[in-house]
């Protein structure tokens, strides 16, 4: 079936055989193919320049191009209309005349294209009941058809409901990065009201987003009424899924990533009840270090005290799989990966609790960091292990306080600043005492 194009802008939206008048433009457009190779042949007899060619680009129309060493050889006839590098362009006045008529059908064409649309559109206006009735019949087939042919595939589950808030999905999987990858590593998933917050640990690339799409992606499939790729699922009461995972992050949007990062967050704690489903991925990952897993933490709580929704938490922050010795509705979960000689193998596998190998140089390897790059990370990587205790805070401002009120006692310039009252002194006399000052402690 010949398929019209989609924007009137260049044409060929109406077809042939439609229009006369359309019809005899587009002969003419077709005719000037072989009118073009036959000028050019003709012009190449004449000039016995081989090499010479007729050209068209939307700047200069239709030119005869020829090299700059056959400048020489031309006709009178030919007119310059532009010099290159290595070329002379001509035009000639039997080019011209055909010039001005290609166009000029072409913009007929186009413009007679418009107007018979417009006709169309008009004589159908009266029917638009109609055919809206029909666009909505047709996009419902269309979707119901779509899930009636998944249901058929294999590996497709009739999912079960729940009243009860919860999920359990037995080797669940992603239904797009299924097809995008050899072999699929299927996953289950339990998340109830004992099991309301899972963190999920594990290196980069280990498989932690797949894992939180998948699991909503078959929850929303089951809502739609569709089969789910599964082995089991049992849905519960789910009224809203909420996601804050990095890979829409907008910076055109002169939004940091970071802001962007907590203002869904907000969003998400503000509007999650204890029936959501929510996905949170590397949350604090946009700050510091202790920025971020402070604000890590008290989401997390958060979440369990006061939303009580569904939660897969995926985090890099091994301090965080803590939360389990306070809060019983939180449990780790990771997935597997072996390291082996210097590469990590990712074996997709989620299993319960935490892992604390983040493997970052490993995958960093894996992307093609240079070696010497690598090295040098292994050896920061030791040193700041072996020095992870001895490390300094930065100390805050106040800290200062602390250290001259533990100094007191001792030192005789404190003892004489002590001794002073500023609201007591003339502007003279305290002008003494700083010179004063200034001498003890030159001494
Ligand atoms: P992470 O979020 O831990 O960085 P991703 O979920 O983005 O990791 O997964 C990284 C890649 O690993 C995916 O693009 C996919 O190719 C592959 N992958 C993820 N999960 C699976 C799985 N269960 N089975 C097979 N391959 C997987």
């Amino acid at each position: 079936l010949p398929q019209p194009a989609s924007s009137l802008r260049e044409g060929n939206v109406i077809a042939q055989g439609f229009n006369e008048d359309l019809d005899k433009l587009r002969q003419f457009q077709d005719r000037s193919g072989n009118f073009l190779t036959e000028l050019e042949q003709n012009e190449r007899n004449t000039t016995k320049i081989s090499n010479l060619k007729i050209e068209y680009n939307r700047v200069h129309g239709f030119f005869i191009e020829i090299p700059r060493s056959k400048a020489d050889l031309i006709p009178d006839y030919y007119k310059r209309r532009q010099t290159l590098k290595n070329v002379e362009r001509y035009i000639t006045p039997e080019l011209k005349e055909f010039e001005v008529k290609a166009l000029s059908s072409r913009d007929s064409s186009i413009n007679l294209e418009k107007e018979i649309y417009d006709k169309i559109l008009k004589s159908l206006a009266r029917y638009i009941k109609e055919l809206k009735a029909i666009t909505e019949g047709i996009s419902e087939l269309d979707g119901i058809s779509s899930l009636a042919r998944l249901a058929l595939r294999p590996g497709y589950v009739r999912p079960r409901f729940s009243a009860e808030t919860k999920i359990e999905i037995s080797n669940g999987r992603h239904p797009v990065v299924e097809n995008q990858v050899d072999t699929f590593i299927s996953n289950s998933i339990s998340i109830n009201e004992e099991r309301q917050v899972l963190l999920l640990t594990g290196p980069n690339m280990g498989g932690k987003s797949t894992y939180m799409r998948q699991t909503a992606v078959i929850v929303l499939l089951a809502h739609l009424g569709s089969y789910v790729p599964a082995d089991s699922a049992i849905i519960g009461d789910i009224d809203q899924i909420f996601s804050r995972i990095g890979a829409s992050d907008d910076l055109s949007g002169g939004q940091s990533t970071f802001m962007m990062e907590m203002t869904e967050t907000a969003r998400i704690l503000d509007n999650s009840t204890n029936k959501s489903l929510i996905l949170l991925d590397e949350i604090g990952r946009g700050t510091s270090t202790y920025d971020g897993l402070a604000l890590a933490t008290a989401i997390a709580a958060h979440i369990v005290t006061t939303n009580s929704s569904l939660t897969l938490f995926a985090t890099h922050y091994f301090e965080l799989t803590q939360l389990v010795n306070k809060y019983p509705q939180i449990k780790n979960i990771h997935v597997e990966a072996k390291k082996y000689k210097d590469n990590v193998v990712f074996l997709h596998t989620v299993n319960e609790g935490a892992i604390s190998q983040s493997y970052g140089i490993e995958v960093a390897h894996l992307a093609g960091l240079p070696e010497k790059v690598l090295t040098a990370a292994k050896s920061h990587l030791r040193s700041l292990e072996s020095n992870r205790e001895h490390i300094p805070r930065q100390e805050d401002l106040f800290a200062e306080k602390k250290i001259i009120q533990g100094q007191k006692s001792g030192h005789a310039l404190i003892k004489k600043l002590s001794k002073i009252n500023p609201d007591e002194l003339s502007p003279k006399k305290a002008l003494l005492v700083l010179y004063d000052l200034i001498e003890n402690l030159k001494n």
